[in-house]
């Protein structure tokens, strides 16, 4: 009897296993990739459970954004929120930014950006221009009932990201060429929505995907402006407003992702609240509103700058 309660707890999980492993093409959970990623994060990584999380995080992507937005955020006390976003972070970026990523020519490998991601971990980049690009299904728009079309809108950026993300789900992935992945971050910001580069200790405390957000599906956005848990840095800009171009439409107002902008006579931005993501100044009919520098919001993610002052300092 006790053999048999043996067998059904351990052996037979251990045989599918086993061989899922070795015959499941698409279930199978080791691939040269992972093994990669885990040469990469090196023994401290597996250690300390990081790894294992990156693990469940690039492989179930839906199921753990989903947890995330629907019980974790709402349930987090101010310690909490903040702790986090410590972990897990992202920074806005205006479309040119987005695409220079993408354009990159040369190696960039950079840490410790105190100044454009502000948070204690996860801030280091390390591209080899120019870089691997896949595209992948948007977890936040999966998690909502009735979500935004279309879902392929989360691009993974360099090694072993793509290569992990492509292998470990490759119904849901699928690689990019430059002029694919520019169109894509043209149409997203056509659809008014937001570009940011995201940042999570578990994958290697690095830079390794650009999002492009609606505010009505977007976790990121939810937990910014519904919980008050600060995920995303801003651009480094702010929106301005040419008085004497505004119409008063009010398009910027309703389409702006971080309820920054109010209309009367003219369109006002609450700068402390802008991101400077430059949602509302490609949407103005009347091409009343630009972005332009504010040093109070940090330096923005110009990756051409920041290989150029690398290079200068070799
Ligand atoms: S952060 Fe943005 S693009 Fe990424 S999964 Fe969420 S909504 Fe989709
Ligand atoms: S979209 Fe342009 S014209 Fe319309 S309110 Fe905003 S700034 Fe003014
Ligand atoms: S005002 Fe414009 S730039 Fe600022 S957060 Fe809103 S949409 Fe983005």
């Amino acid at each position: 009897m006790e053999g048999t309660i043996v067998f059904v707890v351990i052996g037979i999980p251990l045989t599918a296993i086993l061989a899922l492993w070795l015959f499941g093409e698409r279930w199978r959970l080791i691939q040269p990739s992972t093994m990669r990623f885990l040469r990469e994060g090196g023994l401290r990584r597996l250690l300390n459970g990081k790894a294992l999380h990156a693990y469940f995080y690039g492989r179930w992507t839906n199921q753990y954004i989903s947890m995330l937005i629907n019980r974790i955020y709402p349930k987090l006390d101010e310690r909490g929120r903040q702790r986090w976003a410590d972990h897990y972070h992202g920074k806005v970026l205006t479309l040119e930014h987005a695409k220079s990523i993408i354009t990159l020519n040369k190696k960039i490998p950079l840490r410790d950006l105190e100044q454009i991601i502000p948070y204690p971990v996860a801030r280091e980049i390390l591209l080899k221009g120019p870089p691997d690009v896949a595209v992948y299904e948007c977890s936040c728009r999966h998690a909502r009932p009735g979500h935004c079309e279309p879902t392929q809108v989360c691009m993974i950026i360099g090694q072993p990201f793509v290569d992990f993300v492509l292998e470990h789900n490759p119904r849901s992935s699928r690689r990019l060429t430059q002029n694919e992945a520019l169109a894509l971050l043209e149409a997203e910001h056509g659809r008014g929505h937001v570009h940011s580069a995201w940042f999570k200790d578990a994958c290697l405390d690095r830079f390794y995907v650009i999002c492009n957000c609606c505010k009505c599906c977007c976790g990121g956005i939810e937990a910014m402006t519904r919980y008050g848990i600060p995920l995303m840095a801003s651009s480094g800009y702010v929106a301005q407003v040419n008085n004497d171009l505004c119409a008063a439409c009010g398009t910027c107002e309703n389409i702006c992702p971080f309820g920054a902008v109010e209309v009367e006579e003219t369109a006002i931005v609450n700068w402390d609240a802008c991101m400077g993501c430059g949602v509302c100044t490609g949407q103005c009919a009347s091409e009343a509103i630009s972005l332009v520098r504010d040093e109070r919001k940090g330096d923005p993610m110009d990756v051409r700058l920041l290989a150029d002052a690398e290079s200068a300092t070799h």
